[in-house]
């Protein structure tokens, strides 16, 4: 398959004031595009690769050929990742979460106002690059992080909300206050979607 960029789910002001248009215009139609367009082209040469979805190719990194395997992770990674950080946010939403995704929270980190203060502490601690993650687990929910593009899917982890670190993702507005920015990010998290993606 030749991968495609997939339309925003919203327009690109949608999500003012908390996530502005120009960077919301750029970090998709430049950086997540840039992604999708390296992504085809390393898969040219490669049909067995290019034929499989984006999810089964990051759960299957040992089959690419180690050459290119970084590479494969660097593009799949940020596309996949991408798809993943817009389609957690929406707008009008922000808020809390309710239901079974409150009370995991609840259980793992004591209160929501908690479970915030950890993930931006994780999330300003990501040295360079990065995403910072909110991962379901056997019993719970987890923080983590990855660098650089690299895709929890590809180490056998169930995402269910990410935050993009990169400077790329708020360098414009916010220029080097990555806290400013995880600050305002919640304002726009869409935990309906979140919640959707529980088992
Ligand atoms: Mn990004």
């Amino acid at each position: 398959m030749t991968h495609v960029l997939k339309p925003l789910p919203y327009a690109h002001d949608a999500l003012e004031p908390h996530y502005d248009a120009e960077t919301l215009a750029i970090h998709h139609g430049k950086h997540h595009q840039a992604y999708v367009n390296n992504l085809n082209a390393l898969l040219a040469d490669h049909p067995d690769l290019a034929a499989k979805s984006l999810e089964d190719l990051l759960k299957s990194l040992d089959q690419v050929p180690a050459t290119i395997r970084q590479k494969v992770l660097n593009n799949a990674g940020g596309v996949w990742n991408h798809d993943f950080f817009w389609e957690s946010m929406g707008p009008g939403k922000g808020g809390a979460p309710s239901g079974k995704l409150a009370d995991r929270i609840n259980a793992a980190f004591g209160d929501f106002e908690t479970f915030k203060a950890r993930f931006k502490e994780s999330a300003l601690a990501q040295f360079g690059s990065g995403w910072t993650w909110l991962i379901e687990t056997a019993d719970g929910v987890e923080i983590q992080n990855t660098s650089n593009q690299d895709c929890p899917l590809s180490k056998g982890l169930k995402p269910l909300l990410t935050v993009d670190v990169w400077e790329h993702a708020y360098y414009l507005k916010f220029q080097n206050r990555r806290p400013d920015w995880v600050d305002s990010w919640w304002n726009v998290v869409d935990w309906d979607a979140v919640a959707k993606r529980m088992g």
